[in-house]
């Protein structure tokens, strides 16, 4: 596969790079610009080889399932990219950044010929287009038209095959034109593959689990237990496990349809899969004044837990501390609540002593914002800016659309 950095002669060119730009956002301030910032290497990259750089990324959700026109207009003015565009010149002074707000017609294609080398057109949400999702190839073609290189730099959006990602990129491909990975990609391409591909001296190779349903997570069990040494499962899903175990689980949640599969996969496992011994139970999910929270083996009949107990976390941290490698999606409890946040704690305690000593991946959406807002992010090998990403490169052995179209 090509790379950012093997492209030459790009004076003049126009490069279409995908970026991930879907930033946390209210009425146009941006919340957040890490992502934004993880793009500049390739950006930069591009720019001092003297490309004409065009960016495109998706940006929240319009549901064009709507029947309302108005409420389709609303989902798109909040999802206006142009804020984007002025964060973006913020980050990058000295560099002209331009923007222009149509997804296609002569409003863009004017926009594109008036860039000059070593500048920046930020194209409006991709999203704004009906096409984008379903790889409408009338949209590719008029997006592919604009390039005479892809950049694929979103890894966020590598698991979907929409026309930013995989269509355009397939018809510049046939047409022989350049396409390649940009440095986020291959950063998160080499550490995940790490985690598919395993050596031996990655063993013990541990992956911990956690969330909220079985049912999201059925294809990186069978996936994980054919990779793994051990399987740690914590969360919510931990109780349908528990509950096929035969094990009390009061008014946990529990993921039914997936009750069959669990104790198929306990099964399989032998014991393979390390569960939880004990739980923080609650009588209220919500956080109020006087409720019960109590650390408790099986779960009482009118009560939930909502994370690991204490001797759970000791059991838990004495595999990891085995592990030359792990891989965690899921957070351990409710972490976003106090009383709940233990669990998880000790998960990243565990990896914390691993630093230095083992390789470890966590794998985006909950569990890296929990690692983030409980202060151990920089504690792991490697953070994935991508969860559902993560999750599909582990299940689909390596494969993501985004990344196989470019090879
Ligand atoms: P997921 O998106 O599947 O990774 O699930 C993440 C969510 O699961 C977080 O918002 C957690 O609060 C929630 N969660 C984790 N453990 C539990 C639990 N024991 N009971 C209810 N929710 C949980």
């Amino acid at each position: 596969m090509l790379t950012v950095k093997d492209l030459k002669d790009l004076k003049g060119k126009r490069v279409y790079v995908r970026v991930d730009f879907n930033v946390p956002q209210t009425n146009g301030v941006i919340r957040d610009t890490n992502r934004i910032k993880a793009a500049l290497p390739t950006i930069q990259e591009l720019l001092s080889k003297g490309a004409r750089v065009i960016l495109m990324s998706h940006l929240g959700k319009i549901k064009w399932k709507e029947p309302d026109p108005e409420k389709i207009e609303a989902m798109k003015k909040a999802n206006d990219m142009a804020p984007v565009a002025k964060a973006l010149a913020e980050l990058l002074p000295g560099v002209k950044v331009s923007f222009c707000a149509a997804t296609r017609g002569e409003e863009l294609t004017k926009a594109v010929a008036a860039l000059n080398d070593g500048e920046i057109l930020l194209g409006q949400n991709t999203r704004y287009e009906k096409g984008e999702e379903k790889n409408d190839p009338e949209l590719a073609q008029i997006w592919a038209s604009l390039a005479d290189v892809f950049v694929m730099d979103a890894f966020g959006s590598a698991h979907r095959a929409h026309a930013s990602t995989v269509g355009v990129p397939s018809i510049l491909k046939a047409e022989g034109k350049p396409v390649a990975l940009g440095y986020l990609m291959i950063k998160e391409v080499e550490n995940l593959t790490r985690c598919v591909e395993v050596k031996d001296e990655d063993r013990p190779y541990v992956a911990v689990l956690g969330g909220l349903k079985v049912s999201d997570k059925i294809k990186v069990i069978d996936t994980l237990l054919n990779k793994c040494d051990y399987i740690i499962i914590g969360g919510a899903m931990a109780y349908t496990f528990r509950k096929a175990r035969g094990e009390e689980i009061g008014k946990s949640f529990l993921d039914a349809d997936s009750l069959d599969y669990a104790k198929a996969c306990l099964e399989k496992a032998k014991g393979k899969i390390i569960l939880p011994v004990d739980a923080v139970a609650t009588d209220s999910f919500e956080e109020k004044e006087g409720r019960k929270v109590e650390i408790v083996k099986e779960i009482p009949a009118d009560m939930e837990g909502c994370d690991i107990g204490p001797e759970s976390c000791k059991l838990f941290a004495d595999v990891i501390s085995k592990a030359k490698m792990v891989f965690w999606n899921g957070p351990m409890g409710v972490f976003e609540q106090k009383d709940f946040q233990a669990g998880t704690i000790a998960v990243c305690e565990a990896i914390k002593d691993l630093e230095g000593k083992a390789f470890s991946v966590i794998g985006g959406g909950d569990s890296a914002s929990a690692a983030k807002q409980l202060g151990y992010k920089q504690n792991f090998s490697h953070v994935s800016t991508g969860g559902g990403a993560s999750l599909e490169m582990i299940e689909n052995d390596g494969h993501l659309p985004g990344v196989d179209v470019l090879k």
